[in-house]
């Protein structure tokens, strides 16, 4: 196998994950971030994130999260720690669910591919979840295999990982520009004028990225919302970076 020096710009999930699988396929890897670690503006930087299966009717993606359920069980026995916790993920409608709903298509794809799911009416809502309006959600299903990952605590697990496997670690170091002499990627230029050759460079800056990249800007939005916490239940979210 053809190893190469790769930079990876970005230590939030994504960039810490793929250094981690860089250096374990035997590449030389620099992993940089302008820091603290982990970044407190980073969207993988909170206390927890949802995992999930349900997707709706998409079964490549419902595989892909299957996929990753898995591995984040891995993960859990590998590390020690429980950084995923399988506690469900409960779905509700304020009115029954049928053809064409994202929880109705969920329920039936999760169903026909032997999760464990269980429908949830509003009688049920009512004995089990009383801090649910009944009155309101009348019909739904609980994912028994979702449940969330302490997404920060998982990512300074994940630095340490591959800062022990090798991966040379800069966080003081914030991307400037692609250093692109002789009209191809040779490295990249830092903020303090620095360069830093390598054979490939992976961009893995989230939210920032039609910043770092500006020519992203013509097909890249970054947008966000925010998330609030009630006792009982967590009320969020949707992100968008693409369209
Ligand atoms: C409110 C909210 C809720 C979400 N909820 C969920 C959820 O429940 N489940 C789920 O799966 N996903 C969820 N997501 C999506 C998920 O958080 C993101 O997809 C994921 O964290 C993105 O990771 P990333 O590594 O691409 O980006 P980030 O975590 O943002 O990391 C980008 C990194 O790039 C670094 N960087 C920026 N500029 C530079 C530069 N110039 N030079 C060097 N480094 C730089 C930053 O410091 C940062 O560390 C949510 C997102 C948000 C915002």
């Amino acid at each position: 196998m053809k190893t190469q020096k790769t930079i990876v710009v970005g230590a939030g999930i994504n960039g810490v994950v793929a250094a981690i699988e860089l250096r374990e396929r035997g590449h030389e890897v620099i992993l940089i971030d302008p820091g603290p670690l982990p970044h407190p503006l980073a969207a993988s930087t909170d206390i927890s994130k949802a995992v999930r299966a349900a997707y709706g009717a998409d079964e490549d993606y419902t595989k892909l999260a299957e996929r990753s359920i898995n591995l984040w069980r891995q993960w859990n026995v590998e590390f020690g720690i429980e950084l995923y916790h399988e506690i469900g993920f409960l779905f509700m409608r304020q009115r029954p669910m049928q053809r064409g709903d994202f929880e109705y298509e969920s329920f039936k794809l999760l169903e026909q591919r032997g999760h464990r799911i269980e429908r949830i009416s509003s009688k049920l809502l009512r004995e089990r979840y009383p801090t649910w309006n009944a009155k309101h959600y009348r019909d739904g299903f609980l994912d028994l295999e979702a449940g969330y990952a302490e997404s920060g605590r998982v990512v300074a697990t994940l630095i340490q990982r591959a800062k022990s496997l090798g991966v040379e670690l800069r966080q003081t170091a914030k991307f400037r520009d692609l250093d692109e002499t002789g009209g191809r990627v040779k490295g990249i230029l830092l903020e303090n004028g620095e360069k830093i050759a390598a054979g490939t460079v992976v961009m893995a800056v989230g939210a920032w990225t039609p910043y770092a990249l500006p020519f992203t800007r013509n097909f890249l939005r970054a947008s966000g919302q925010a998330i609030f916490r009630l006792p009982a239940i967590t009320v969020f979210h949707s992100i968008a970076t693409a369209w």
